[in-house]
């Protein structure tokens, strides 16, 4: 069987209605690549959608054992797929080989961690009241509620991430995790490791026993499959990791459908790190060092870059700025994500560095070649970046700002003016966070992770990461997309109330079948 079949994968079946075509243009071969991918169809979409909501019917009734294996099975068959994979993308979206592997390596961590948490099943958050039926003045009645999934999940895929925060990355695995039927948008830049990795599913989804129609795969672009796919009347949730303009976009279409439905968008932050006096006093060279690691980790192409340092004006800052520019020259320009990001970043990188009050303060060394990403650190005053609203913008790539605040209120005003973050980090030594805590406390306010001394990038999937925050940088504060918690996304709480007992689902029960921890009259208990 041909494990990269540029055809739409609907359900078992693969099809290819149309013969309108997509290529991947490799940013680092700057070639075509092997592989025409079909664009999917609006007949093709509707049967994909309606497969999935008769998946659901089964899907939702499996145990949390059964979509463990499932979610195991995918993690072996992307293993099986061995180095063609990682070479796919490879040549896709330029990043280096070690990259990708230690990508796939957290894929497929993710997807049995996410196994782990659906078979262990307590993350439905089972409550149990028990009925009072001589209560005065009124009986209390039984009720009963729990987590539920809520139907199939669009998942679009993401460029800066083609395999942890695509097809089968965390928002698919949490998805299914929870029970709910995937459906894919393939990003137009990994078209080739998608359809391998989709084809990794269709092979798990096979060998467990799962519903047809579980999981499908379509090839399209933003405004026509992405926007079909968002007001399509079968369609209950939406996961996107991308730019603000394509997640306020697909936020605004399901917030008209005539049945609106969430969207859990992740879009732009620029992760501001204040950069405290004794700290910059004490290891400024130290830090700048850490510094220029993390701007231009990845090309600088991680939601968590840090875009922002802001510090008061003073001969440690000052010494910070010379540290990080003299690293920043060392660093050679990388080959970025597709050619459209590369634009992109040059284009906002010059539009910035344009602006009244904004110096270039170092570039890297080295001219970029063609798809190249050119790393560089610019800085300007507190007082000019207060009057420039572009300031606060994302430039997606190895570009840092420094923010020169004239004095303590200027700084306050600087930290006033952000919008929300995914992080903030606090560079200080512990001595002297009490000085800082009103600024600590409003910068609280705009994140969904504060660090203390590190860098933002580098996201740990666990049980307690929160990554996201308030908009803009996600549509939905209250969740995260990484870490266990996701799946929360994709349930509904669910309350069953004076129900027949032996009715009840297994979760719910009194002897407790599953074992999972809940609370009964408010108290935790096994
Ligand atoms: P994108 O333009 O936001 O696209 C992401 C996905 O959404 C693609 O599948 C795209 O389809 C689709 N899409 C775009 N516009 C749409 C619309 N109006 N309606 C429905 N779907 C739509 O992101 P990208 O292609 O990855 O990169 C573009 C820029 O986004 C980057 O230069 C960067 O500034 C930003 N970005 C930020 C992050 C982050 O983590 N902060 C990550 C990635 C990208 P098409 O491919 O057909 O357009």
């Amino acid at each position: 069987m041909k494990k990269m079949d540029g055809r739409n994968l609907i359900g078992y079946q693969y099809s290819a209605m149309a013969d309108d075509i997509l290529e991947v243009l490799s940013p680092v071969l700057k070639e075509t690549l092997e592989g025409q991918f079909h664009i999917a169809t609006v007949e093709e979409t509707d049967k994909a959608m309606q497969m999935a909501t008769e998946a659901f019917e089964i899907f939702k009734k499996t145990t949390g054992a059964q979509r463990a294996s499932f979610l195991n099975a995918i993690a072996d068959e992307i293993m099986n797929l061995g180095d063609i994979l990682i070479s796919r993308a490879v040549e896709e979206s330029g990043l280096p080989e070690g990259r990708i592997i230690g990508e796939r390596g957290r894929t497929v961590n993710q997807l049995r961690l996410f196994a782990k948490v659906a078979e262990e099943g307590s993350w439905v958050d089972a409550a149990i009241d028990l009925a009072q039926p001589n209560r005065e003045p009124i009986p209390k009645p039984d009720i009963r509620r729990m987590l539920v999934p809520i139907g199939p999940v669009v998942v679009f895929t993401a460029s800066n991430f083609p395999l942890a925060f695509s097809t089968a990355g965390g928002d698919t695995a949490s998805a299914f995790a929870a029970g709910n039927p995937v459906i894919v948008k393939a990003h137009e830049s990994h078209l080739g490791t998608n359809a391998y990795v989709a084809f990794a599913i269709q092979q798990a989804a096979l060998k467990t026993g799962m519903p047809n129609g579980i999981f499908s795969s379509l090839n399209g672009t933003g405004p026509g499959l992405g926007q079909r796919l968002a007001k399509h009347p079968l369609t209950k949730a939406i996961a996107f990791t991308g730019s603000f303009g394509a997640g306020k976009a697909l936020f605004d279409v399901a917030a008209q459908r005539e049945e609106p439905i969430p969207v859990f968008a992740e879009m732009g932050s620029i992760n501001p790190v204040l950069l405290c006096e004794d700290a910059l006093k004490n290891r400024g060279t130290t830090i700048a060092k850490q510094y220029a690691g993390s701007v231009t980790l990845g090309v600088g192409q991680f939601c968590t870059n840090p875009g922002l340092l802001i510090g008061t004006e003073s001969p440690e800052l000052d010494h910070f700025i010379n540290e990080l520019s003299n690293q920043i020259k060392d660093i050679a320009p990388s080959v970025m994500l597709n050619e459209g990001i590369c634009m992109n970043y040059e284009r906002n990188k010059n539009h910035i560095l344009n602006l009244a009050g904004v110096q270039l303060e170092s570039q890297s060394g080295n001219s970029p070649k063609e798809n190249e990403g050119r790393p560089a650190v610019a800085s300007v005053s507190g007082t000019a970046f207060l009057q420039e609203p572009a300031l606060c913008e994302e430039i997606f790539g190895p570009f840092a700002l420094v923010v020169k605040c004239e004095t303590e209120v200027v700084l306050s005003e600087v930290i006033d003016k952000l919008k929300g973050q995914l992080t903030a980090t606090i560079m200080a030594e512990e001595s002297e966070m009490e000085k800082y805590e009103s600024l600590i406390n409003k910068l609280q306010t705009r994140v969904g992770r504060i660090l203390f001394n590190g860098v933002p990038t580098g996201v740990e999937v666990c049980h307690s990461m929160q990554h996201g925050g308030p908009f803009p940088a996600t549509t939905d504060a209250r969740f995260t997309s990484v870490g266990t918690a996701a799946i929360n996304r994709f349930a509904r709480p669910l309350a069953f109330q004076n129900w027949p007992k032996g009715l009840l689902p297994d979760e719910l029960k009194d002897e407790n079948p599953l074992g999972i921890w809940r609370t009964i009259d408010g108290v935790f208990t096994k």
